[in-house]
């Protein structure tokens, strides 16, 4: 009964379908995160104030950077923050 408004999980790809760590928010009252991955670092609050909006990441197989507008991430998180049925999408980044 709307029990999953106000939460989701992005997870975020390369061009090539590579995780490239996630973006979400675990419960409602929480901030939103950047999750790079355990075995990569911390997570850190997301956007960052001086990502200019852009958000960039690495892809550790195609060792390449990626990228998307920061906007454009958030629209979609927002969008799965509104769902009631959907708690997780995924979002392709562009190569840099
Ligand atoms: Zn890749």
């Amino acid at each position: 009964m709307g029990g999953n408004e106000g939460i989701g999980i992005l997870q975020l790809e390369c061009p090539q379908g590579h995780g490239v760590g996630r973006v979400l928010r675990e419960a409602a009252f929480h901030a939103v995160q950047y999750d790079p991955g355990a075995a990569v670092g911390p997570r850190e609050f997301w956007p960052q104030e001086d990502d200019q909006g852009r958000f960039k990441a690495h892809c550790r197989h195609c060792d390449k950077p990626v990228w998307e507008s920061s906007a454009t991430l958030q629209g979609k998180l927002s969008e799965l923050m509104a769902s009631e049925s959907e708690t997780r999408a995924s979002a392709t980044l562009q190569y840099l």
